[in-house]
């Protein structure tokens, strides 16, 4: 939720034409209940829409046990995903 805060402060301030402090109160009381603006909320689906699309196309792979992403025709994939089996906490370890 590290991005929220200040967008969403954002979007009250532009949209309230409230005080900037008071933008801040309401935010926080919004987070504090457990809310997100439906902006925010389409911002977050849109964004997953995108990734979906990016591992239909086969533009993305993920490690399976964490879910962490990497780009299939980036420089120094390879070398990221070995490096990321080796550190991943969730991945199985291979034992002798
Ligand atoms: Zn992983």
């Amino acid at each position: 939720m590290s991005e929220y805060p200040s967008r969403l402060v954002e979007i009250i301030y532009h949209k309230s034409g409230v005080k900037l402090s008071t933008a801040e109160r309401i935010a926080k009381a919004i987070e504090k209940a457990g809310y997100l603006p439906v902006e925010l909320v389409q911002q977050q689906i849109a964004s997953m829409e995108v990734r979906i699309a990016d591992m239909k196309a086969g533009r993305l792979t993920y490690c399976a046990y964490c879910g962490e992403e990497f780009p299939i025709d980036a420089d120094g994939t390879p070398e990221a995903v070995s490096n990321h089996i080796h550190n991943c906490p969730k991945h199985p370890r291979i034992t002798k």
